[in-house]
């Protein structure tokens, strides 16, 4: 098996429109999709040479297949499961004795310090696997809730915890690295006030990571381009590349951030394209490779 090895059947050669194709890349943020060719589709599209499945606490056999299927391209997988229900534990611990590389994502209607998920931040450290929470506390649309509340006070789980390694993702943790952040939109714009709560938190402790997926941290590193550089360079061994990305060819096609209206700057766009093309023209090669390929064998223990 070639590790990060491109094998596109549709990979146009010369002169290409995505400058990463050729880099390996693994998509941190990559949902089981409902085939594997799908899956492939995505990757193959926007030019990513491998993902991390984002998955079920059953999938482990559906993934030894696709891995199977289509050697070398999928590394390896988190499971989900409802952290409300009391079995968690349990659940959580035989999906990492299938092979599970971490938990997550977590996205659950429950408080970040709430005791929901403080066991499951317990149980991450007793099996020594990160675990990767979506924090939101603006709805994106009138039925849908908030998840992970009370990211501003999570410097408490990281002392509480610290040998449990978070992963940060979503909402109010990308909307946090502004200073003045009041939970006002789910996506802020404008310039970054600097000294924001994830900015803090990402370098006052080790145990805290950033995942760059979705419209969230695409927007986050969009919306002040003189913030961008200085805090990819502060956290280059702590951030890792997802896209979170729903669209169905790579290239836009479908819909890219699914139920989310907020996100419409989105529309007819790749997260992971667009979000690749930003940090290839932010960073120096070296950079890139850390927050695309690096950091997520060093945090999550990829084999490939
Ligand atoms: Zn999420
Ligand atoms: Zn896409």
């Amino acid at each position: 098996m070639i590790a990060g090895a491109f094998c596109s059947a549709g990979a146009v050669h010369g002169q290409s429109a995505e400058p990463w194709a050729g880099d390996s890349i693994v998509d941190c943020h990559h949902h089981l999709r409902r085939t594997p060719e799908a899956s492939i589709q995505h990757l193959d599209g926007c030019r990513v040479s491998n993902a991390l499945f984002l998955a079920r606490d059953v999938s482990a056999g559906r993934i030894q297949a696709i891995r199977a299927q289509y050697p070398g391209r999928f590394l390896g997988w988190f499971a989900s499961t409802d952290i409300t229900k009391p079995d968690a534990e349990e659940i959580l611990t035989k999906a990492v004795k299938s092979g599970a590389a971490g938990f997550g994502e977590l996205k659950f209607h429950v408080e970040a310090a709430g005791p929901e998920l403080r066991r499951i931040y317990a149980l991450a450290a007793e099996l020594n696997v990160p675990i990767l929470i979506h924090f939101q506390e603006v709805p994106h649309t009138p039925t849908e809730g908030v998840f992970a509340t009370g990211f501003r006070d999570f410097a408490a789980m990281l002392k509480a915890y610290p040998k449990t390694k978070f992963i940060g993702h979503a909402d109010a943790f990308w909307a946090n690295v502004s200073a003045d952040y009041a939970n006002e939109a789910a996506y802020p714009t404008g310039k970054i006030k600097r000294g924001g709560v994830t900015d803090k938190l990402l370098g006052d402790y080790p145990n805290l990571y950033g995942d760059l997926a979705a419209n969230s941290g695409n927007n986050a590193l969009s919306r002040d381009p003189e913030f961008t550089p200085g805090f990819l360079e502060r956290h280059l061994d702590k951030l890792i590349f997802g896209s979170d990305c729903s669209c169905s060819d790579g290239k836009g096609g479908g819909v890219s951030q699914s139920k989310n209206p907020p996100a419409a700057r989105m529309a007819g766009k790749c997260v992971a394209r667009e979000t690749l093309s930003l940090l290839k023209r932010t960073t120096a090669p070296a950079v890139f490779r850390k927050l695309t390929w690096e950091n997520a064998h060093k945090t999550y223990r990829l084999k490939a």
